[in-house]
């Protein structure tokens, strides 16, 4: 037993104790085990391993309800930013395309989309980028497990594959990254039976055809938008309000734009039931509460998007000590990642409190790498962290909103600069612009330090990834004006404002 465990660094089967190897030797397998290869995982490993440490990151994906499956990344490349971004630009083409004939382009016949090109151009895209992943672990020596991770004990992580072989792990130091998973309402029935989620839609492999969105979270928005914007039939039902979290002005401008544009909204209406009709089509009943009517409709195809769970069950953190946010089932984690368990760490997704977005599991995942190999002490600032929201008309924000803003400092304590104003791509296409806004929240007195800033429009991610950079600064309103503007863009815009909604004046931008 001894002489096999000494060839500590090969996976040990179940029987070789791994409490025994660490006592024996006071080593572990590995510096570093990450559970969860995607946006936070693998920027942790990687790091770590660039560092000098010695690395493992276990990465499994459970099949969505209905079978979808995909392979190394994560949320953000299989499921998430990545495919969405992409159909989201698919989208804006037919947009565009619309446009290029004011343009004076000349296109012979009506256009149409085929969802399976597009589905496979995407699929193949988020293929690349797998493969991409796993060279990258190569390259940089992580040792790639692709099992089922779950805790053992402080340093001890079970790796299972789907075959269900099992590989122990030592590791001074743990990290979990499982992120989340879609959720599917319990109370309704049909709901998992015949609906799909976020999980699935980017890899089907025919067209959805006419969509029920269930939720207007921006996941759900974005889908309806997309599918929109390729000539389906699209619906969203929002129980109350839409982008909850995000400031509601700028919401009611992004879900303005969406009806507009052709995407239906069945407001104030929950969902009762899902039916298949013997046509094949699903009929889904709900309660209209503003009528307090019952309705229904039939789809080709139910999107729930009610929100996500996080990858908590199975991974026995409780029985490790590893506390648990009672009401979400996130991990609870301190400012410097550490969990209730010394040397356990989470970060992304799974993580309680945290901004459930891919720049920010990276970063915090490198940043624990960083001190996790002694290079450095530095936390990850999650403050101002911007996001965009890929809607028909983009919606994108940095800091506080005007809610926020209000509640934080009092009404009085606060101005708000905005404009309504027109991209000049839209005047010769003679595009609606009405929902094309920018609000600028500052502090009204002294240095008038901006608190939040909010920009509706083409390319909106764009624009305030640029300003964020100020934000993080401290950047104040002064700051603001006294930025030149490059012309002619939309984003010049935001170094113009100059009517408060105080004071009540019309705030539409006129000239050029
Ligand atoms: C539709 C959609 C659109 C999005 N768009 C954006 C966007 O535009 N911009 C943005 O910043 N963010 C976006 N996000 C959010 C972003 O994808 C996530 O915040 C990000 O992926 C979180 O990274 P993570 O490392 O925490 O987890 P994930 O990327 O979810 O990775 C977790 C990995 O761990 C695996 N795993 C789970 N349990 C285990 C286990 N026990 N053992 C081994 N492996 C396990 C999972 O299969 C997964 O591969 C979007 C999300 C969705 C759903």
């Amino acid at each position: 037993m001894a002489a096999f465990c000494r060839g500590k660094h090969r996976l040990k089967s179940i029987g070789c104790l791994h409490t025994s190897t660490r006592n024996l030797t006071g080593k572990f397998d590995y510096d570093v085990v990450v559970v969860g290869g995607g946006s936070g995982g693998l920027a942790c490993s990687k790091e770590a391993a660039q560092l000098g440490k010695k690395v493992a990151v276990l990465d499994y994906v459970e099949p969505s309800v209905k079978g979808t499956k995909w392979g190394l990344g994560g949320t953000c490349v299989n499921v998430g930013c990545i495919p969405k971004k992409l159909m989201h630009q698919a989208a804006l083409l037919g947009t565009a395309m619309k446009d290029a004939q004011k343009y004076g382009w000349k296109i012979p016949g009506p256009a149409s989309h085929d969802w399976a090109t597009m589905a496979a151009a995407v699929q193949n895209h988020v293929k690349s980028l797998n493969w991409g992943h796993r060279v990258q672990l190569q390259d940089k020596k992580v040792k790639y497990l692709n099992m089922k991770g779950s805790l053992v004990d402080g340093h001890t992580v079970k790796g299972e594959t789907a075959r269900g072989k099992e590989t122990i792990l030592t590791a001074r130091n743990i990290v979990i990254a499982t992120g989340g998973r879609p959720k599917y309402p319990t109370h309704v029935p049909g709901a998992e039976e015949h609906g799909i989620t976020s999980d699935d839609i980017f890899w089907l492999k025919e067209s959805p055809g006419k969509t029920l969105v269930v939720g207007a979270s921006y996941v759900g928005l974005e889908c309806a938008g997309f599918l929109t914007g390729i000539g389906q039939d699209a619906t969203i039902m929002v129980r109350s309000i839409a982008l909850r979290g995000f400031d509601q002005q700028m919401a009611g401008l992004v879900t303005g734009y969406m009806e507009a544009y052709g995407t239906k909204f069945a407001w104030n209406c929950t969902p009762k039931k899902v039916e298949k009709l013997p046509s094949g089509a699903l009929q889904v009943t709900w309660i209209n509460s503003s009528t307090k009517q019952e309705e229904h409709d039939t789809f080709d195809s139910v999107l729930w998007a009610v929100g996500r769970a996080p990858e908590s069950q199975l991974l026995n953190l409780e029985k490790v000590g590893v506390q648990l946010d009672k009401e979400t089932g996130k991990i609870v984690v301190a400012p410097d990642e550490a969990t209730s368990v010394p040397n356990i760490y989470a970060i992304g997704d799974i993580s309680q409190g945290r901004p459930e977005l891919t720049p920010t599991a990276i970063q915090a995942g490198k940043l624990l790498a960083r001190r996790l190999a002694g290079d450095s002490k530095e936390l990850m600032n999650y403050d101002h962290v911007p996001t965009a929201v890929f809607t028909p008309l983009e919606y994108s924000c940095v800091g506080l909103t005007e809610e926020e803003a209000e509640q934080k400092h009092g009404k009085d304590s606060i101005e708000v600069f905005h404009a309504f104003y027109k991209p000049l791509e839209f005047t010769v296409a003679e595009r609606d612009a009405s929902q094309c806004y920018i609000k600028v929240v500052c502090l009204r007195e002294e240095d008038q330090r901006l608190l939040g800033l909010h920009f509706t429009g083409p390319g909106a991610g764009e624009v305030i990834q640029g300003f964020a950079l100020g934000f993080q600064c401290g950047a104040t309103y002064t700051h603001l004006l006294n930025t030149v503007g490059i012309h002619p863009t939309c984003a010049e815009e935001l170094t113009k404002l100059n009517v408060t909604k105080r004071s009540g004046l019309d705030a539409t931008v006129t000239g050029c």
